[in-house]
């Protein structure tokens, strides 16, 4: 299954929108970022800090800034990847960034305008070019799927009734990895089909939202294509490759406002940045390469893109910025994140026949409607032959398959219009018959009445045969025929030198950045000088070197400053998350402690068990499943002699007889308790009592039945509330009892 093993790297790139009007008027012109887009290159200005500050400087795989299109990111940055998706290799992308700095714009953009749309439009024209132009010896199968994670929470997106639907699960498979369980796939024919399923999700999405930019920088939306590509090999037999793509819009990235809220807003702000921070966590786990445990199963997020980061795919990340001033601490975390990012290692590899392809099941089920529908049509063809009286050998030698089988649907065809005719000329014969008997004239007419029927109903099913094949067939995309490939020679060529540009660009980037860091190295070893003149030169050269490598240390300093202040900012916050989480369950445990019943609650903590697959607690079925059936509880059999169920109680009973220790089961004293109620001496006096009850058992009975009433629930509860407040403090939640 597994080839081109080779490891390489995320592939990180950097995309800076332009000022908006409002930061425009608000803040100094241009911004905090400068790019050099040659270099792949971001460059950082601190507004707060002194000019003399040395500004922070880093690289990536690509940079974008205010000017770039989206075609430009796409062909430089996201063609080679989907190329990818198309050989069988897992692909993902995901952008990254603060609410607002164009997440959405990069992975959608505006649909109406070629200019301005995104990848996913874009990788949808791609795939489906690609096929259209593929050769005709392969099979391909595409199909989507449209998700979100909101508030941990997986959402089918493409389920009719989304509103209502319940989360849905996430299963680990070893063929197919971690995927979400009954999530709809769309199968898509066409550009037009799959930007439909996209429409359908996006209105899912918004109708759920009660504030649609609250919820959409608040949830991560996947949207998810398989492309499942089936072709001949060497050997003959057909090969299915399979290409998983996963297209990311992620929540925002900045802070949540987690202080100062309580209860279930609390919950809700602890939940929405989960994912975020274990998808941080995972990346500087597998970028430091030295930690064994890689927390994929934090978060629902990081589960899903499980492969994406660290495993078999390919993948790129989109950082978003924004140039204005007032994010410049969210500019500097997420440039950080994305630095970070580039260091992460996947193992990319074809995935070549897998037990789980679709694609297959699809070859398997058309085959066996066309051997099914061949089948009905050779019979009907056999029986006009017999009709006709003549053998179809005569004239079927020579013709090809295709043309076969046509001649064979035609006689199917002409079969079943004889056959009619045949049947309606004998009725009216028989009709029209006046020495007949009308019994007999009656029963002819029945049974032709029936040979038609079974005409027509043979008839019917094979036109049913016939659209679930065609329909079957239609889903399945051969290359070069279903789709009409408008585009002339000329654009293809401009297409493709458009493909070089991008390719010849990316490669001159790297010379660069090679070049740089080349040139730090070499400059030590040019230190052979001959003249006086030269050894100046060299040494000028050498602390210019060494200024170069102070102004390093300064930024590195000024780095670790940095990140020490973040540290101790996100601790502070946890404790204070942490603080608020406490009281809130010192509250909760005040609650159950007091307000119910110790045996109550016991019940319920034995039935409840902690599912690790969905991160909730669950209830047991009080029934187990298997008896769910017979839910009354079997009546015990009588014993022997016996007409019912009986105790043992009454069973010596019976046998003492009269005697007056059994008598009392069913008797109740009615006589009126004439002592006067004293509830001070009955609370103390009630152990005395318990004892003096059984000396007396039929009287004291009755009276302590009738005094009951009388204890004052007012002293019993306080008493009880006070053990139990004392046992909260010293939290053991069981010792209350
Ligand atoms: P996000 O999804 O990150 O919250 P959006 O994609 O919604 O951000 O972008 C916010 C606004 O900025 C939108 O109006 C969008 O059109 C605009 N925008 C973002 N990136 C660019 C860009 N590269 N060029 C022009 N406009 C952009
Ligand atoms: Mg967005």
């Amino acid at each position: 299954m597994s080839k081109n093993k080779s490891s390489e790297s995320v592939k990180v790139v950097v995309r800076c929108r332009p000022l908006n009007r409002k930061e425009e008027s608000n803040g100094p012109a241009g911004g905090i970022i400068q790019m050099d887009v040659r270099l792949g290159q971001v460059i950082l200005r601190n507004p707060r800090a002194p000019v003399s500050e040395p500004q922070k400087t880093f690289t990536f795989d690509a940079v974008y800034d205010a000017n770039s299109k989206q075609r430009d990111l796409y062909d430089e940055s996201v063609r080679p990847l989907i190329d990818s998706v198309l050989a069988g290799i897992n692909g993902t992308i995901f952008a990254y960034g603060q609410t607002g700095t164009g997440k959405t714009y990069t992975m959608q953009g505006a649909w109406m305008d070629p200019e301005k749309r995104g990848v996913i439009p874009n990788a949808f024209d791609h795939i489906f070019t690609h096929i259209s132009r593929s050769q005709s010896d392969k099979q391909y199968l595409v199909r989507a799927s449209y998700l979100e994670i909101y508030l941990e929470e997986v959402r089918d997106l493409l389920d009719p009734n989304h509103g209502n639907a319940r989360a849905l699960e996430l299963r680990e498979s070893p063929e197919s990895g971690v995927y979400v369980r009954d999530l709809t796939s769309c199968v898509c024919k066409s550009i037009k089909e799959i930007e439909e399923v996209m429409n359908m999700g996006n209105q899912a999405r918004a109708v759920g939202a009660t504030d649609m930019n609250e919820h959409s920088s608040r949830s991560h939306a996947l949207f998810l294509i398989t492309v499942e590509c089936s072709q001949p090999g060497p050997d003959g037999r057909k090969h299915i490759r399979v290409g998983r793509l996963n297209l990311v819009d992620l929540a925002g990235s900045e802070r949540q406002a987690k202080t100062g809220v309580q209860g279930e807003r609390l919950k809700e702000a602890a939940k929405i940045n989960l994912s975020l921070s274990a998808l941080g966590n995972v990346i500087s786990a597998l970028a430091d390469g030295r930690s064994s445990h890689v927390p994929y199963r934090d978060s629902k997020l990081t589960r899903l893109l499980q492969d994406s980061l660290g495993g078999n795919a390919k993948t790129v990340m989109v950082a978003t910025l924004g140039p204005a001033s007032q994010h410049y601490d969210e500019t500097l975390t997420t440039l950080r994140y994305a630095n970070r990012a580039k260091n992460i290692q996947n193992q990319p590899r074809v995935n070549e026949d897998p037990k789980d392809a679709l694609l297959r099941e699809f070859q398997r089920e058309i085959a066996r409607l066309r051997a099914q529908l061949n089948h009905r049509k050779w019979r009907s063809k056999q029986k006009k032959e017999q009709v006709d009286g003549e053998g179809w050998e005569q004239d079927g030698d020579e013709e090809t398959e295709g043309e076969e089988e046509e001649g064979v649907e035609k006689e199917a065809e002409e079969y079943v219009k004889l056959e009619e005719q045949r049947l309606e000329m004998e009725t009216e014969a028989i009709r029209g018959d006046q020495f007949m008997l009308a019994e007999e004239k009656q029963k002819l007419l029945g049974e032709k009445e029936r040979m038609m029927g079974d005409l027509r109903k043979e008839q019917e099913a094979t036109e049913q045969l016939t659209a679930k094949y065609k329909a079957m067939e239609s889903k399945l995309l051969v290359g070069g025929k279903n789709i009409i490939d408008h585009t002339n020679e000329q654009q293809k060529m401009l297409e493709m030198k458009r493909h070089e540009i991008a390719e010849q660009s990316r490669s001159e980037r790297e010379i660069q950045q090679q070049v740089l860091v080349q040139d730090e190295e070499t400059l030590e070893l040019r230190e052979t000088f001959t003249s006086l003149q030269q050894e100046v030169e060299a040494k000028t050269k050498k602390l210019k070197k060494y200024l170069k490598l102070y102004a390093k240390l300064q930024c590195i300093k000024a780095e670790i400053k940095d990140v020490n202040d973040e540290h101790v900012r996100s601790r502070q916050e946890l404790e204070q998350t942490q603080n608020e989480l406490t009281r809130e369950l010192k509250f909760k445990y005040l609650i159950i402690e007091n307000f119910i019943p110790p045996e109550e609650k016991n019940k319920i903590m034995n039935r409840l068990t902690f599912d690790p697959e969905e991160d909730q607690w669950k209830f047991q079925p009080l029934v187990p499943a298997e008896s769910k059936s017979s839910q009354m509880k079997k009546r015990p059999t009588s014993a022997v002699g016996y007409k019912r169920p009986i105790s043992q109680y009454a069973r010596v009973a019976i046998a003492m007889g009269a005697h007056s220790r059994y008598r009392a089961e069913n008797i109740m004293f009615l006589e009126l308790d004439m002592t006067p109620p004293n509830t001070a001496s009955l609370a103390v006096a009630e152990p005395n009592q318990s004892h003096s009850l059984d000396n007396s058992p039929t009287k004291d009975r009755g009276v302590r039945k009738s005094r009951s009433w009388c204890q004052t629930p007012k002293s019993i509860t306080s008493s009880s509330s006070n053990v139990s407040l004392a046992a909260c403090h010293t939290a053991t939640p069981m010792a209350a009892q």
